[in-house]
């Protein structure tokens, strides 16, 4: 199974990439938690990377491009992955398309999360994010067991930076420029699929479940 999730932030796609990883035993790879984790480690991308993640902006594609073709290159990717928040724009769906196009491969499906804004600011509004394993959680929908530290590995949640009010708002239209685009580019190539982001967790992964069991039975 190899998948792309992409929508707007807030969509709900890294929590629905992890359930999925786990329960198809596959790598997910999170774009955002790589470049959170080079900011972490201070490395020569998470310098550069920095300011412009925290200005709600995109890294460019050329760097993006090569950090995930590294990811994608690792054996464990070989059975399948689900990719959250890469491709973010098309250059970025080129590059993707022509590194399986390398390894004889090809993506089985682009999972589309419509979601709407009151959904986007209200779960971003209250967000919690763990620096250590990239979980999300919210303050009132998904709240930890233990108030303010990750169920997974303890560590202290903080709410991130650019999950301020106005960094949003940016974030929102860059998606609309940068990232909207892909709706028609996978549409082209009859790999998309529309879910509501809308959804809370469980009922979209029962939607998820239904729309990808034809996979399950082919691999
Ligand atoms: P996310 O955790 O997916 O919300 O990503 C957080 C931020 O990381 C984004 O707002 C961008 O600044 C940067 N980023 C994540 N994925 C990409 C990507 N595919 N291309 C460029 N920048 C990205």
């Amino acid at each position: 199974m190899r998948l792309v999730l992409f929508g707007p932030p807030g969509a709900g796609k890294g929590t629905h990439a992890r359930i999925l990883g786990e329960k198809w035993k596959i790598p997910h790879f999170a774009a955002g938690d790589i470049l959170r984790r080079h900011i972490r480690e201070a490395t020569e991308i998470g310098k550069k990377a920095r300011a412009i993640i925290e200005r709600g902006e995109l890294v460019p594609d050329t760097v993006i491009n090569e950090i995930m073709a590294d990811q994608l290159a690792q054996t464990e990717a070989r059975k399948g992955f689900i990719l959250d928040g890469y491709p973010r724009t098309l250059g970025q769906a080129e590059a993707l398309e022509k590194f399986l196009e390398g390894q004889r491969e090809t993506l089985d499906s682009a999972l589309y999360f419509k979601t709407s804004s009151p959904v986007i600011l209200n779960r971003l509004s209250g967000r919690l994010n763990c620096p250590k394993c990239g979980v999300n959680y919210h303050r009132k929908n998904i709240p930890p067991k233990v108030e303010g530290k990750c169920d997974r590995c303890g560590a202290e949640l903080v709410q991130r930076a650019d999950d301020q009010p106005e960094t949003v708002l940016h974030r929102i239209a860059v998606y609309e420029t940068e990232t909207a685009p892909l709706l028609n580019y996978y549409n082209k190539r009859g790999l998309l699929t529309e879910v509501s982001g809308d959804l809370e967790v469980p009922e979209l992964q029962q939607e998820l479940a239904k729309v990808l069991a034809r996979y399950s039975k082919s691999r």
